[in-house]
């Protein structure tokens, strides 16, 4: 056992706020209500108060640098003077306001009109502002496999580095003067080039870029140090990716020169094993190593083998990207043996940063006591870094009342008949040969469906949802609260169905939804109502900006009581004689954005939800549907970061997928539908699906998927997303049909959808009609020169 006290400290907290104070405050902010002091002033509560967390849990060290306005990427940006000059921000901008503009983009008055992207504006415009004419946001995009977003930065051959910003060393002394011993923390050079887009004319490579940057994160290090900063932790979660050699042989020469300016450096690498670089983390030049012992429990002992003794090893035991209460003494089975080996100091710590789980526990009241004993949050797990360092060098007895406390919430999570359910486990174990397979090859059941369908060619349909208008979202929150009685919420949504319909049939559109004014969000609608979910009060983590996401928790066996949309659906369909499609969400997504339970694997929870999702299919053709959809956008962000894991993840959520789509007889149409991502590496595993009809975003990409559809032969119909809903500008009949014409140069037209690029619940009736108005015309055009032809 070792001997010193063992340190403990967390590689970051979330940053809103227990009550999302930080979201408040920046909206208020960007109202117009309050001005940056104020902001600033809240962000300095924030941080005094999460540090004091931290020293409360009894952790060695207070991190700072991990809070963010909207984006530690972002902050980074002018940590590093990196801004991209695009936004041409004049000398007097202030800090703050020149960060807000990168996040959020700059609006103008003109507007850009509407024309087709290198037809009046010439090429390589794509509907990017012109100067002066204001300017988009910072791309956004996922923080590795998480559901964060950062800020991409945007980096020019040119592209100069220097130190830009005071904030990080303000911070510094902030925590210094609260009495805080600080553990600074910085994104590493390498992720921060890694993460970042080439922007430009001139080709290069943004690696040639470190060169000029060493020295800036360098001059950042020696400042650090000579502000009594002990310890500097930096991240470089790429070194868990799949790396081109140029990239893996950078870290060497760079960690040696940053070595040479300041304090002690703790490398932090987390999210997925180390694999190919775990010697490499190992042996660059800096004082200490942290790895994620829960993404990679089995390279532990390799870790401890190769880390030179001298250096500090931090093990992450405790799930930062989970809610789970850590068992202790799975967690001491697993640093045991490593303190044996490792003679050199030992730190505890969660597997990475706190940031992807909720703040705290306190307040929810409403979980029942058992369940919530089964939780951690961000707050509760800085207690169980410190519990189990405390028990494996000593200062905590083994009969401290906390083990007793986590041993026995453990034993009633293993044990309980609420996560267990053996029906669910014996249909499973029941599951027919062939239960993923629908009954005859897509050519079969296209022509059955199409006798049944009689639909017109290049259908047009959307994707679900219609605009969530104020008093839809006041009708379902006065029916939560209990103030609107369930047949007057029923009569409200079941006119606002109505009006859809309406809508829809004025529209002239061929495949009809019925608008999904009764969801609330697209996986909490399904797991409200499926068993073995459990849904917190305050469990929020940020998506992106001041944006945050409650995801549900997935404790137990899911199963299905009752139907949860055939009446809705039923009802919807009543009032049309058009084909309307029912609405669901797939196993993957509901999956992907819950937290899920960690007691069995990730595969077979969602083959159970893929099973409760059959049977509402089932039901719904029952029922009369024709077509069900079966959403599925967070396919993609569900891959491994890893290649070598792809194949097994797709294995198994291309076949939930097909579980609970397989049920129905060849007539019944199913449709998916894909978007927040790239789509073209996977595109086999997509059409391994075998959904009758996907409909796809690909409009903000000018159709650059299609490229990946034209070499890869897509066998079954597919409607390209051809227009993007995210933005308020409504694109003319032109600009859709010069789209649907590209589609056509690749995929069939016998096969081609017309569709927008994703549901429409952000947007409003007037522009939801124009643009749907201009989307049939393009239909229709494109119909009658095919007729011609
Ligand atoms: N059917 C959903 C909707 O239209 C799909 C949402 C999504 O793809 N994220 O809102
Ligand atoms: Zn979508």
């Amino acid at each position: 056992m070792a001997a010193s006290p063992i340190l403990t400290h967390t590689l970051g907290f979330p940053r809103m706020g227990a009550q999302r104070e930080l979201k408040l405050a920046l909206e208020r902010h960007w109202r117009g209500e309050i001005d940056a002091a104020a902001l600033e002033a809240v962000g300095a509560q924030l941080r005094a108060r999460h540090w004091r967390a931290q020293r409360d849990a009894g952790l060695a060290f207070a991190t700072v640098g991990d809070f963010a306005y909207y984006d530690h990427m972002a902050h980074h940006i002018q940590l590093l003077g990196c801004e991209s000059p695009r936004f041409g921000f004049t000398p007097g901008t202030p800090e703050l306001a020149r960060y807000f503009a990168m996040a959020r983009g700059v609006q103008t008055l003109s507007g850009h009109g509407d024309h087709a992207p290198g037809s009046t504006c010439g090429a390589g415009c794509a509907h990017a502002p012109h100067p002066g004419e204001g300017q988009p946001a910072l791309e956004m995009t996922k923080w590795f496999d998480t559901n964060y977003h950062y800020l991409v930065p945007e980096l020019h051959a040119d592209t100069a580095f220097r130190l830009g910003s005071e904030r990080l060393f303000a911070e510094v002394a902030e925590a210094q003067a609260l009495g805080h011993r600080v553990k600074a923390q910085l994104v590493g050079p390498l992720t921060f080039l890694w993460l970042s887009k080439e922007k430009g004319e001139a080709p290069f490579d943004r690696l040639d870029l470190l060169d000029r940057l060493l020295p800036v994160y360098a001059q950042i290090l020696a400042r650090l140090k000579a502000e009594g900063v002990e310890w500097v932790q930096i991240d470089e979660p790429i070194l868990g990716l799949d790396l081109p050699a140029s990239w893996t042989q950078a870290f060497e020469p760079a960690y040696w020169q940053l070595g040479k300016a300041g304090p002690q450096v703790l490398l932090a690498t987390y999210f997925s094993p180390l694999e190919n670089h775990l010697r490499l983390a190992c042996q660059l030049p800096v004082a200490g190593l942290h790895v994620d012992a829960v993404r990679a429990p089995q390279e532990l002992t390799g870790v401890a083998d190769w880390l030179p003794a001298y250096k500090v090893l931090s093990v992450g035991v405790v799930d930062g990207r989970n809610i789970w209460r850590t068992d202790p003494d799975a967690a001491l089975a697993l640093l045991r043996p490593v303190a044996a080996k490792h003679t050199g100091p030992l730190w505890v710590a969660p597997s990475c940063s706190l940031l992807h789980v909720p703040v705290s526990l306190a307040g929810e009241d409403a979980l029942d006591l058992e369940l919530r004993g089964w939780l951690a949050f961000a707050t509760e797990k800085l207690d169980e870094v410190a519990l189990i360092a405390g028990l494996l060098d000593g200062r905590v007895a083994v009969n401290d009342p906390r083990l007793a406390a986590a041993r026995a919430a453990i034993a009633s999570r293993r044990a309980s008949p609420r996560v267990h359910r053996p029906a669910v486990a014996a249909r499973l174990e029941a599951a027919p040969e062939g239960c993923d397979r629908r009954r005859s090859p897509h050519p079969t059941r296209q022509q059955a469906q199409r006798a049944r369908l009689r639909l017109p060619p290049l259908p047009t349909t959307t994707i679900g949802s219609f605009p969530q208008t104020p008093a839809i979202r006041a009708a379902r929150a006065a029916h939560r609260r209990g103030v609107l009685g369930e047949a007057a919420y029923q009569a409200q949504m079941r006119a606002e169905i109505e009006h859809a319909v309406r809508k829809q049939e004025e529209l002239g559109l061929d495949v009809l939804v019925h608008g999904e004014a009764e969801r609330n969000d697209m996986v909490e609608y399904f797991g409200e109502q499926l068993d073995g979910f459990a849904f917190t009060a305050n469990g929020w983590v940020q998506s992106y900006g001041s944006r945050c996401v409650k995801p549900p928790v997935l404790y137990g066996d899911v199963a299905r009581p009752h139907a949860m949309t055939v009446d809705w659906t039923v009802y919807a369909q009543s009032l049309t004689d058009k084909p309307l499609k029912g609405m669901l969400t797939g196993p993957v997504t509901i999956l992907q954005w819950s937290f899920v339970r960690d007691d069995q694997p990730r595969s077979r929870t969602c083959e159970q939800i893929a099973w409760a999702i059959r049977d509402e299919v089932v039901d719904l053709e029952a029922a009369g549907i024709a077509i069900v959809q079966i959403d599925e956008p967070a396919i993609r962000e569900g891959l491994p970061l890893r290649r070598t894991g792809w194949k097994p993840y797709l294995d198994w959520a291309t076949r939930a997928f097909r579980i609970s789509a397989c049920g129905v007889q060849d007539t019944t149409q199913i449709h998916t539908h894909m978007c927040y991502s790239e789509f073209n590496d996977i595109l086999p595993e997509i059409a391994a699906m075998d959904a009758d009809v996907i409909t796809i975003e690909t409009s903000r990409s000018d159709m650059e998927l299609l490229r990946g559809f034209g070499s890869f032969k897509y066998p079954n119909e597919i409607g390209p997303g051809v227009y993007d809903i995210h933005s308020p500008r409504i694109p003319g009949s032109q600009e859709m049909a010069r789209l649907l014409r590209k589609a056509a140069e690749v995929v069939p037209a016998g096969n081609l959808w017309v569709n927008p690029d994703c549901g429409l619940k952000t947007r409003n009736w007037p522009e939801t009609e124009a643009a749907l108005r201009h989307m049939v015309q393009a239909a229709r055009a494109l119909r009658s020169a095919m007729a011609s032809a």
